[in-house]
């Protein structure tokens, strides 16, 4: 059995880029229906007892398991969603991330745009991410459920979820304004910079 995770700040904290409707509806609707139907998918199974992110890994790219990755992972790529986004977030980073940015982006004015541009420029669902290679940062998106992860080694220190659900209510279809809102006020560079530290260890 996995869980619904709580949300590590009230609904009503990341207004008003995103409003108290919207996150109630993200977490308890769409967030709490993947952990659903994710146990639903693995009672009886050798996942039964096996944590979200072993049931994403062991999934992923297996045809016959593809209904319970999609469940999964969306679960998955939830929790670390919720954890990227904070209150205090937004901003310009320092740090280690703040550094690599730079080395990697050449700064952080053309890493804004490329995150930007990649999340606003995905079609249809999916989700937007800053990832560590080994060596460098860089931002890419992923389609449906999956995690950067998945395919490749990839290893997540931020992501946006472009879904509709995300923002329809407060945007309608207009995702570029929500993107830039999530990038300038919300995005917690202290999340980022703990799982790039954990990362290199
Ligand atoms: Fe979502």
């Amino acid at each position: 059995m996995i869980s619904l995770s709580d949300l590590p700040y009230g609904y009503d904290a990341l207004e008003p880029c995103i409003s108290e409707r919207t996150l109630r509806l993200h977490h308890r609707k769409h967030h709490a229906a993947y952990v659903d139907k994710t146990n639903e998918l693995i009672e009886g199974t050798r996942f039964a007892d096996a944590d979200l992110e072993t049931i994403v890994r062991e999934t992923c790219g297996d045809s016959g398991n593809a209904k319970l990755f999609n469940q999964a992972a969306q679960a998955w790529n939830h929790d670390f969603y919720w954890r990227s986004l904070s209150p205090d977030g937004g901003g310009k980073p320092d740090g280690e991330v703040g550094d690599l940015i730079s080395d990697s982006f050449g700064g952080f004015h053309d890493f804004r745009d490329a995150l930007i541009e990649k999340a606003v420029g995905h079609f249809a669902s999916g989700w937007a991410w800053l990832t560590y290679d080994g060596g460098a940062l860089k931002v890419t998106d992923t389609p449906d459920a999956v995690p950067p992860f998945c395919g490749g080694a990839d290893v997540p220190l931020l992501v946006i979820d472009v879904w509709e659900h995300a923002y329809y209510l407060d945007y309608q279809n207009v995702r570029p304004d929500h993107v830039k809102a999530v990038v300038d006020e919300l995005l917690d560079w202290e999340f980022a910079e703990a799982n790039l530290r954990a990362a290199r260890r």
